[in-house]
């Protein structure tokens, strides 16, 4: 029987993987992906490894969890080493934990890889650091996915506010933050692909988020709060976050 190695690939530069997801691809039979994980990453695979994509494809639906947890059982099986790599970290809105339920509730050896969350490193990736003595003591990451329910109301108070997968919905997490009782000038940073050759940071207000909000392409990072100034102070002074690359 196999071991199953769930993996977090970093947000999207290769050289943010941690050597142990390195080496445990390296080693991988069979590797199961994500849609948000870094071709490159892939190429560290031995010729003989099955990649697979399970991620959404053409706006058709990725495969069921389920079908994802089975697949990874079977697999343990027949393969000696098996990985599901995930982007970012595999914890944060990764359904990394339902996997790992499932594989040991069914005697699966299983170990987790951490990885860089484009959570934390996506905001510093534009010079925002989620916390700054003086300025941001606290930080939450919640999910802006439409189809979730959140209450907003919870994180009025929170200092740095980082939003997943809030593109879309954009104009309407504005305006229940606003209605939660956050400033309307508050600033906000949308990063676009974070760490990767096509990083992209747009600057805004709740207000305007709210009222017209700005062109933004995802996957980027949502982050709203006074920390969001200092990075666009770094980036005025210092062009582009990726100039360097
Ligand atoms: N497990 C992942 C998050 C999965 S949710 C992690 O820890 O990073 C998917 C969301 O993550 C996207 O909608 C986007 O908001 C964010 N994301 C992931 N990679 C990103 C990147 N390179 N740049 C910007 N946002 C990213």
């Amino acid at each position: 029987m196999g071991k199953v190695y769930i993996v977090g690939g970093g947000p999207g530069d290769p050289e943010l993987l941690t050597l142990k997801a390195y080496r445990v691809l390296r080693e991988a039979d069979v590797v199961l992906y994500d849609a948000l994980v870094s071709k490159e990453i892939l190429e560290f695979t031995k010729p003989s490894c099955v990649k697979i994509y399970v991620g959404k494809r053409d706006g058709r639906h990725s495969l069921p969890q389920e079908e994802i947890n089975e697949l990874l059982f079977r697999f343990s099986k027949v393969y000696d080493t098996v990985v599901r790599l995930k982007g970012g970290d595999p914890s944060v809105f990764g359904r990394g934990g339902e996997e790992l339920i499932y594989l040991s509730e069914r005697g699966v050896e299983v170990e987790v890889v951490p990885g860089v969350t484009s959570a934390i490193a996506g905001p510093f990736s534009a010079f925002i650091p989620v916390t700054y003595r003086g300025v941001s003591s606290s930080f939450a990451v919640v999910t802006g996915h439409p189809k979730r329910d959140v209450d907003w109301s919870a994180f009025s108070e929170v200092d740095t506010l980082v939003v997943l997968m809030g593109v879309k919905n954009r104009r309407k997490i504005a305006g229940e933050l606003i209605r939660a009782g956050r400033d309307p000038e508050e600033p906000v940073a949308f990063i676009e692909r974070a760490t990767t050759q096509e990083q992209r940071e747009v600057f805004t207000t709740l207000r305007e988020l709210s009222e017209n909000p700005p062109e933004v392409e995802p996957p980027a990072v949502m982050v709203v709060g006074r920390v969001v100034e200092i990075g666009k102070k770094v980036l005025l002074r210092h062009g582009h976050a990726r100039k360097s690359l």
